[in-house]
């Protein structure tokens, strides 16, 4: 039904390295289609993008995810730092391209295209551990806090600045695509969250990104960018209450507060605890938070039952494991006895809520295999001994993917010999 999993991988990277502008389009948007095709069902493909996901289109895209995950990967291997190099280029520095095509306009809708595959291609954390190692391993601290900043800056400047009739049309492209950068690459980097929390020593998570959040700058946006942006800061959210390195920082840098503002977008969806939705995440990220001591006192001093009560509706789950949300935290938090029927529920429902995040899993590189994801957690998968970006669950898969795997291999260790 449709070509092999190298070939495609070998004509995106043909396309996405071509000096043409019309030809790294083309590349930038096949890989959009890749990565969430699932969810054109309905007709409007650029603003469906990225909305929640039911969940049986969440189970229809799995094969499809782990496809698209495949590619990345492999993608990232062969050409990875050609690739990656142009596309952050386009990304980042929107300035020297002025200079390559003489026109802003053909500059903007490079870099809009760039930021798309960015967006697409770092919801893979082998590719965005590879993006980081491309440039530089010695500065990787200092090119994650430059991504950060590029992508925040890029979307508060939008937010901020633009008339609201451009941001009608471009919402998608200048703020929701660059959060949704941010919230990837905060989910597959420790670097990055590194980078994010120095970035961020003045100024509270609150201050840097509840405005994306109110009412007023939402009513800006057309109606799927103003889903998005909860959602993928929701994201962020997750991440940073999920992340042992920077839990603690979150919750002092206002991350409850945060929280509160995605309930609060989030308060007339009728979704309530649906699977994939914000308040299903920071649901998932309230029930992380209440599961150790540490961050329990936290919660506690940082009187979270208040700040959360008037979303108390959102939080209440029955779906899907039945457990009380609220009345769980309310007695954590007051040091009350709690039974919540079966904890080994809310540790089950943590753990798909991690998985349904917005990241594309880590497959197994062989592209037969049927290994499904890396786990969460337990025994990861084995990379590759050459270039240390393809990934896999077993030594009979590294050996047949080895035949056709070795081309794109080498090509990436010539590659890298030929940029350092
Ligand atoms: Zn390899
Ligand atoms: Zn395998």
């Amino acid at each position: 039904m449709d070509e092999d999993l190298e070939q495609t991988v070998e004509r995106y990277a043909t396309l996405l390295t071509s000096n043409d502008a019309e030809r790294f389009e083309k590349g930038c948007a096949l890989i959009d289609d890749a990565c969430y095709q699932s969810e054109e069902v309905g007709n409007q493909k650029a603003e469906s993008s990225w909305a929640p996901k039911s969940r049986i289109e969440v189970q229809v895209g799995n094969q499809k995810q782990e496809r698209f995950a495949r590619i990345a990967q492999e993608l990232a291997v062969y050409k990875g730092s050609a690739v990656l190099l142009r596309l952050w280029e386009g990304a980042l520095t929107e300035r020297s391209r002025l200079e390559q095509f003489g026109d802003a306009s053909t500059a903007v809708r490079f870099f809009q295209t760039s930021c798309i595959a960015v967006a697409c291609l770092s919801t893979s954390k082998v590719v965005v551990e590879r993006c980081l190692k491309e440039l530089g391993a010695a500065g990787q601290k200092r090119i994650a806090r430059e991504v950060y900043e590029t992508f925040y800056a890029r979307a508060s400047r939008a937010a901020r600045e633009m008339d609201p009739e451009k941001l009608i049309a471009y919402g998608r492209l200048m703020v929701a695509t660059p959060l949704k950068c941010v919230a990837n690459f905060a989910l597959a980097s420790k670097a990055f969250r590194e980078a994010m929390r120095e970035y961020s020593a003045e100024r509270s998570l609150f201050e840097q990104f509840g405005h994306f959040l109110s009412a007023e700058f939402r009513s800006k946006l057309l109606s799927g960018s103003a889903t998005s942006v909860p959602l993928f800061l929701s994201d962020l959210a997750m991440t940073l209450a999920f992340s042992t390195d920077s839990q603690m920082w979150a919750l002092d840098k206002g991350l409850l507060k945060l929280m509160a503002a995605v309930y609060e977008a989030s308060a007339s969806a009728t979704q309530r605890g649906r699977n994939g939705t914000p308040v299903f995440r920071c649901n998932a990220s309230l029930l992380h938070l209440a599961q150790s001591e540490p961050t329990v006192e936290k919660l506690r001093a940082l009187n979270a039952l208040e700040v959360f009560r008037p979303y108390k509706r959102n939080i209440v789950i029955t779906e899907p494991n039945g457990i009380d949300l609220w009345e769980y935290i309310e007695a954590k938090l007051l040091r009350r006895t709690v039974i919540m029927r079966e904890l080994s529920s809310g540790r089950q429902f943590t753990l798909s809520a991690q998985m349904s995040g917005s990241g594309t899993p880590v497959v197994c590189s062989w592209k037969h295999c049927t290994a499904g994801p890396e786990p969460v957690e337990g025994t990861r998968f084995e990379k590759c001994g050459h270039c240390k970006v393809a990934r896999y669950c077993s030594k009979e898969h590294q050996i047949l993917h080895w035949r056709t795997h070795k081309i794109h291999c080498k090509a990436s260790l010539a590659q890298d010999k030929a940029s350092s």
